[in-house]
């Protein structure tokens, strides 16, 4: 049924374009990257369209848009390690496993993890690394990280993401509960600056422990 996608993958770029992503190597990546294998087949018909979608487990697969302006905020600071907090689907991180060195990436679904592996592994992207645990804390072992992405709402910035940030590292992030803003957060040495972006929607990063 997909077998075309790349006329619906087209028109869905342009649309993108539209709205002000700019950068030719994230277009052509979302362009290429099928979007349909990262959700139940139920939906398949709708994911060249402009939205979020459930994925299960009370979770979702991002906007497109809100894929490409993340993607676009790490690729214009040039990351090369980045740090993935909310695997889900494993779209996002299929999309950055193109377009820079290594990809880390932590989930604390058990069951959403496991589907987002075999995703990647089936579209042969071997620069991830993934690991099954709270994303509150990053990933201190394999830090520092040139750019680090969160792709659920966080309450508060996390301390710890912040310290795993490399100097000159990239922090993006949506705070908020209600009322949700994505924040942008670099790292000169010890100082971090702080820039809020548009208003957006994600679902929450879960606090604590896993389930
Ligand atoms: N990038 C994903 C977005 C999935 S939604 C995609 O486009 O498919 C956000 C994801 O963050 C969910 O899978 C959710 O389980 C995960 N998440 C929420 N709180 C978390 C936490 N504290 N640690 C790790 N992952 C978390």
């Amino acid at each position: 049924m997909m077998q075309n996608f790349q006329g619906m993958a087209r028109r869905l770029v342009d649309k993108l374009a539209a709205e002000g992503i700019s950068d030719k190597r994230v277009l052509q990546v979302i362009e290429t990257t099928p979007r349909h294998l990262f959700m139940p087949e139920s939906l398949a018909h709708k994911a060249y369209e402009n939205t979020a979608l459930p994925i299960g487990s009370g979770q979702t697969i991002s906007q497109p848009l809100m894929v490409a302006s993340m993607t676009q905020l790490l690729t214009q600071h040039h990351c090369k390690r980045v740090l993935e907090i909310g695997t889900g689907s494993g779209y996002q991180t299929a999309v950055l496993a193109q377009l820079v060195e290594q990809v880390f990436s932590v989930e604390r679904i058990a069951e959403l993890q496991y589907h987002a592996k075999r995703r990647l592994k089936k579209l042969d992207l071997h620069n991830i690394s993934m690991r099954h645990g709270d994303g509150w804390q990053g990933w201190a072992s394999k830090a520092p990280f040139d750019g680090i992405i969160v792709t659920a709402a966080a309450s508060d910035i996390p301390t710890a993401l912040m310290q795993q940030l490399a100097d000159g590292g990239v922090l993006i992030i949506p705070v908020g509960t209600t009322q949700q803003r994505l924040y942008v957060i670099r790292r000169f040495g010890d100082d971090f600056e702080q820039k809020q972006l548009a208003d957006v929607k994600f679902v929450p990063l879960v606090p604590g422990a896993l389930l």
